[in-house]
């Protein structure tokens, strides 16, 4: 089956009991046993739910894996994969990352004694520098948040394997629809589905996607055991965004292709980051491991955080908020938004500075969108010697 057929079907039959053609929501904490340790294959809800496993199947279908994993929100999946390390053990991870994956590696795994070493994204020879006998994990988030740049996972996952350990990819930002890093080498495809998987901004997921039996039910033990279960009514609402996924990412990275271009062509603009720009550093990699662009797309206004606060108050399509990957446009300010957590000089240096905004295109008509953000920047009267 193609892939718009099991964003439609793939774990959803219909309902046995009823012939329900839409998965039915199992609002429930418990379920009736007939006698002791006789049951219907389900005994309580944080161990199972038949939504939730509804949504696991259709994962694993959408990115060509064995075994799907549901989590409350992407950082429970990525705590989840970390739960698989012991004290000592060594993260070999991409610089550009999302402030909460830092922080949670930072200010939480440090305190196990579990310590991430960052290599600068696209200097592939770098993660072999990095590796050591205790690295158990190389973390890549491709494309990247908020900088848009890319890691080569091909060449990632041979250096990764080499040393024994597991390559986890951050694809949230494409969703499977454009990535399946699984194919590329990846051991763990993780997935805020959040995002563009859910796609209408209405709850928090994450999932886990894999094909090694023996670590899924490593991994199933721990969502269990520790916890971090969505609750039925967000997997249901997550399997119904999914059916209009490919509608959907085709839809923002037609609109992000016409507004990279337009900002690139745009005298405020200091700089785009779109992996589909032929401009952009990357954009050999995206076209080898990526079916499309994506609708993320960065860029650096000129001028001070002042003149940014200016245009981000003008916008009216735009809505600024942190997270992506909705129908609705948003433009997000990452320096004191989504990647706050990371210190000051850290960021800087990683190039997420006070004039870096983050757009996440979304399916309106492009031609509304670009007439916010024209809008928005020429009338930055504020943007004085901007240009100079
Ligand atoms: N990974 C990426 C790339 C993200 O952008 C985010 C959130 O913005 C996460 C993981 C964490 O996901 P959640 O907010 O669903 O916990």
């Amino acid at each position: 089956m193609k892939f718009a057929t099991r964003a439609v079907h793939a774990g959803q039959e219909p309902d046995p009991a009823t012939g329900s053609v839409m998965i039915p929501l199992y609002q429930t904490s418990t379920y009736a046993q007939t006698g002791i340790g006789e049951h219907k294959g389900y005994e309580y809800g944080r161990t199972g739910n038949p939504t939730r496993a509804a949504l696991e199947s259709c994962l694993a279908a959408l990115e060509n894996g064995a075994y799907g994993l549901a989590f409350a929100s992407g950082l429970a999946a990525e705590s989840t994969i970390l739960t698989l390390l012991n004290p000592g053990d060594h993260i070999v991870s991409c610089d550009d990352l999302y402030g909460g994956t830092y922080r949670l590696f930072e200010q939480i795994m440090s305190r196990y004694h579990i310590h991430a070493e960052y290599v600068a994204i696209g200097d592939t020879a770098g993660y072999e520098r990095a590796m050591r006998p205790q690295t158990k994990l190389v973390w890549l988030e491709t494309p990247t948040n908020p900088l848009i740049r890319l890691a080569d996972i091909n060449a990632i996952a041979q250096i990764a394997h080499a040393h024994h350990a597991l390559l986890v990819v951050d694809t949230t930002f494409l969703s499977p629809y454009f990535q399946q890093p699984l194919a590329l080498g990846a051991d763990i495809v993780l997935h805020s589905t959040t995002k563009y998987i859910n796609g209408h901004s209405d709850l928090i997921g994450g999932a886990l996607i894999l094909n090694d039996e023996a670590i899924y039910q490593q991994l199933k033990f721990h969502q269990n055991a520790a916890g971090a279960i969505p609750g039925p009514f967000d997997t249901w609402l997550t399997l119904r965004g999914i059916k209009t996924l490919p509608l959907r990412m085709r839809q923002h990275e037609e609109n992000a292709r016409v507004i990279a271009r337009f900002l690139s062509e745009h005298p405020r603009v200091e700089s785009v980051s779109y992996p589909g720009l032929s401009s952009h550093p990357d954009y050999e990699l995206a076209q080898r491991q990526m079916s499309g662009f994506g609708g993320m797309v960065s860029f650096q206004l000129k001028g001070t955080m002042a003149d940014v606060d200016t245009v981000v108050r003008r916008l009216t399509t735009f809505a600024l908020a942190e997270s992506l990957g909705g129908v609705e446009s948003l433009i997000c300010h990452p320096a004191t938004m989504t990647h706050l957590s990371i210190p000051r000089e850290l960021r800087e240096a990683r190039g997420i500075t006070e004039t870096l905004l983050r757009v996440s295109v979304g399916i309106e008509d492009v031609d509304d969108l670009i007439a916010d953000l024209d809008q928005s920047l020429f009338s930055s009267s504020d943007l004085k010697g901007a240009s100079e």
